[in-house]
């Protein structure tokens, strides 16, 4: 794994409290950043795993918010900015899936407004959000986001449309992002395969066999392997921006 000197520099990770988001505020803290993790205020792994990371000596904050409310996104990524002083890296990666159970045939017609609307508020309107309130914080410290999109963003069988849809909007906003944060920030994208979270709860047996079955590496991406590549998408790759990195152990060639 690549390490860096991340000492005075600082992040902000949605979604931070399991998953992903937990990985990459791991290695963002282990190689010495100071991050804000953020998580939904009546999520009780959020304070749970402030404490565990401090008293494992990471230096991390809670910032409680919900990305999915303007008005709440706003107040927790200024909040965070002003807590760190200063703000090198923003990570884009709460997330939600919606309901797996439209996906199909009848997903036209079982596919709700309210559905769609809750999962456009979290997955692309929430990035946007975040990324807005954080510009100029950001441009300031030279610094760089990263967003978590999806295969399903690419080519979406196997997820709902309205998923697929978020995520293919994330990769398309990261790109926008890329021209308005120029020169000084840069903006990318991950966009992971299979990936062993808590999302796999929710899969049926053919699809966790399918996702190893179909993948060339053969096995599953873990949190880690994605928070690698986002580590080194927001402090390494001086020169990338507005790419979207697909991290699928060649899922999608499979
Ligand atoms: P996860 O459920 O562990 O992480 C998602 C996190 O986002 C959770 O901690 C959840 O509480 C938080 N969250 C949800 N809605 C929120 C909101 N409105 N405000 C703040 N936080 C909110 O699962 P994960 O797999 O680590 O997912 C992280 C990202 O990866 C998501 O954006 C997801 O779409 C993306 N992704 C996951 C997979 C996969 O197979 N697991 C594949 C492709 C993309």
């Amino acid at each position: 794994m690549i390490t860096y000197d991340l000492k005075g520099k600082t992040a902000l990770v949605t979604g931070g409290a399991s998953g992903i988001g937990l990985a990459l505020v791991t290695q963002l803290a282990k190689n010495g950043a100071k991050v804000a993790i953020n998580y939904l205020a009546d999520d009780a792994r959020g304070p749970e795993q402030v404490e565990k990371l401090r008293n494992a000596g990471l230096d991390v904050i809670g910032a409680p918010g919900n990305v999915g409310d303007a008005a709440d996104c706003e107040r927790m990524v200024l909040t965070a900015v002003k807590d760190l002083g200063r703000l090198d890296y923003l990570a884009c990666n709460a997330g939600t899936p919606g309901t797996r159970t439209t996906i199909g045939p009848k997903e036209l017609d079982r596919l709700t407004e309210e559905l769609w609307e809750s999962v456009l508020q979290v997955n692309l309107l929430g990035v946007f959000r975040c990324v807005k309130a954080a510009a100029s914080a950001l441009k300031a410290a030279h610094g760089a986001v990263v967003s978590t999109a999806s295969i399903a963003g690419l080519d979406s069988p196997g997820s709902s449309m309205a998923y697929g849809a978020t995520k293919a909007g994330v990769i398309s906003l990261t790109k926008n992002l890329a021209r308005t944060l120029a020169p000084e920030a840069r903006a990318n994208a991950v966009a992971p395969g299979a990936v062993d979270s808590s999302w796999m709860i929710e899969w049926t047996n053919e699809q966790r066999s399918g996702s190893i079955d179909k993948a060339l590496l053969k096995r599953r991406c873990t949190p880690e392997d994605l928070a690698e590549v986002m580590l080194f998408l927001l402090a390494g790759a001086a020169m990338v921006t507005g790419q979207t990195v697909v991290v699928d152990g060649g899922l999608t060639l499979g």
